[in-house]
């Protein structure tokens, strides 16, 4: 009910209210049944989440906020569940829908979806950001307490702090990709958004774990094997071995880059970031400067090494196998161009269109190679700040939510990723949590402060976000 009362927000792509409510009534069935058996039921058991829809789902159709999946018979079905999605209703999650996003998650501000963009429950009238948006104002409207986003370069964190709801974005192989519609596979990464960082960790400890069905999926997290459950157990020998609780950060040591902090920060945001640090510090964590010096370089890396992988794997969306076909073309090669260009949105083409122009003989040295080895040295950088500190924290975006109907300008868009995409070409795990609030709309509108930890640190950020909540 509260969905349907909140569909202005346009948060769900795919919602059905009568097979929602029998899902819930099932799950509830499912977990008496159990529970007369005698059987424990577990955290997630009878949960109410939702998918963003670039995972695929038999229960639902899956769009990937796209026209390209949609064929004359409708909307594409998967005939397979994605693992994150498999593992979370193996937990006993009952999934209600697909949610809204940026067409194949390339934006920030959820406004490239082909279906209207998701609105920020603080201010209907602003941008939820992007582009796993449906997912931040499900959580943030109360329609659901989680849902699952994909973060490439800041998909998960970004809108979670734009909408004030908390965000994990786990290490690079962590989370299997199998089933989660591709845009650039060395940096997408399954992650999730809920309102506490203890919500997160439940989630992300079922979703977590290495799957022979991604090749890139880790086998190990640091010295054990990467197995659901592990972040969990991390996390409760942190909490245990917290010695006094008003001091729960008592020895850690958190880095602040001196170039996140830097002359593109708006001043309510800096505000706001400040008293969180200053709460951290309050609870006992030690503030050291760091340097991240080639921060204002990973625009340019990642809208090279992003697009030319998304160029990639878009290829795959040819009018044939499946999706949206033209008609009356009269040659293959036709209907390969008809139907990209009428199934693709504008945002997906200049997408393709970089992808492309940096992969081609001749500049492929000048881009492609340059961004990769510039990607390598974003990572060093990071290794070396971990030197003096245990985790790192800042700005998540350089200001609150912007107005609906203002990104025209791709440059400025990109530009506005500049704290999330560092982490993502390191492959690091990072978070976003709510620290109070800036300017704008009724009610002030909501900040978020990223934490971003070293590879397999999950247990660290969460641990750390916990005791700031
Ligand atoms: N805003 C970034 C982009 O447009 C990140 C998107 C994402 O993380 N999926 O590519």
């Amino acid at each position: 009910a509260r969905a349907r009362a909140h569909a202005g927000l346009n948060a769900f792509l795919h919602f059905d209210e009568a097979a929602a409510a029998e899902a819930t009534r099932a799950a509830a069935r499912a977990s008496d049944a159990r529970r007369a058996a005698g059987q424990a039921l577990g955290p997630l058991d009878g949960l109410l989440i939702a998918h963003k829809d670039v995972f695929v789902t038999t229960d639902f159709p899956t769009t990937a906020a796209s026209r390209m999946l949609v064929g004359a018979q409708g909307p594409y079905r998967s005939p397979f569940d994605a693992t994150v999605v498999e593992r979370l209703q193996a937990a006993g999650t009952v999934s209600l829908g697909k949610l809204n996003c940026d067409e194949f998650a390339m934006g920030g501000a959820n406004e490239h979806s082909a279906f209207g963009a998701a609105k920020n429950p603080w201010d209907r009238a602003r941008i939820p950001g992007g582009s796993s948006g449906g997912s931040a104002v499900a959580v943030a409207a109360r329609l659901l307490p989680a849902a699952t986003g994909t973060d490439t370069g800041g998909s998960v964190r970004q809108p979670a702090a734009l909408c004030g709801v908390t965000g994990l974005k786990p290490t690079y192989g962590r989370c299997s990709r199998h089933g989660m519609i591709a845009f650039a596979s060395s940096l997408d990464q399954a992650g999730v958004l809920a309102r506490s960082a203890a919500d997160c960790a439940l989630l992300i400890d079922t979703m977590a774990g290495f799957d022979p069905l991604d090749s890139t999926s880790a086998e190990f997290a640091g010295t054990e094997p990467n197995r659901p459950g592990l972040i969990g157990a991390q996390l409760a020998a942190r909490r245990a071995a917290v010695a006094d609780p008003a001091r729960p950060l008592a020895g850690l040591r958190i880095g602040l880059p001196k170039e996140f902090f830097g002359e593109g920060l708006a001043a309510d945001v800096r505000a706001a970031v400040q008293q969180g640090l200053a709460q951290l510090q309050a609870l006992g964590a030690t503030l050291v400067d760091v340097s991240l010096p080639r921060t204002e370089l990973a625009i340019p890396v990642y809208y090279i090494i992003a697009p030319a992988e998304a160029s990639s794997n878009l290829s795959r969306y040819d009018g044939v196998r499946y999706g949206h076909r033209a008609e009356g073309a009269k040659d293959l090669l036709e209907l390969y161009r008809k139907s990209r260009s009428e199934g693709f949105g504008a945002e997906v083409k200049r997408r393709i269109m970089i992808g492309t122009y940096v992969l081609s003989h001749g500049y492929y040295d000048a881009y492609y190679l340059q961004a990769q080895k510039l990607r390598r040295m974003i990572a060093d950088d990071f290794q070396a700040a971990f030197q003096a500190c245990d985790l790192i924290a800042g700005p998540v975006t350089p200001t609150v939510a912007r107005p609906l109907g203002g990104g025209s300008d791709p440059v400025t868009e990109y530009l506005a990723d500049i704290f999330t995409l560092p982490a993502s070409l390191a492959g690091l795990p990072g978070m976003s949590v709510p620290t109070g609030f800036g300017a704008g709309g009724p009610l002030g509108l909501p900040v978020g402060l990223q934490l971003i930890g070293n590879v397999w640190q999950e247990a660290t950020l969460l641990h750390t976000a916990e005791a700031f909540q």
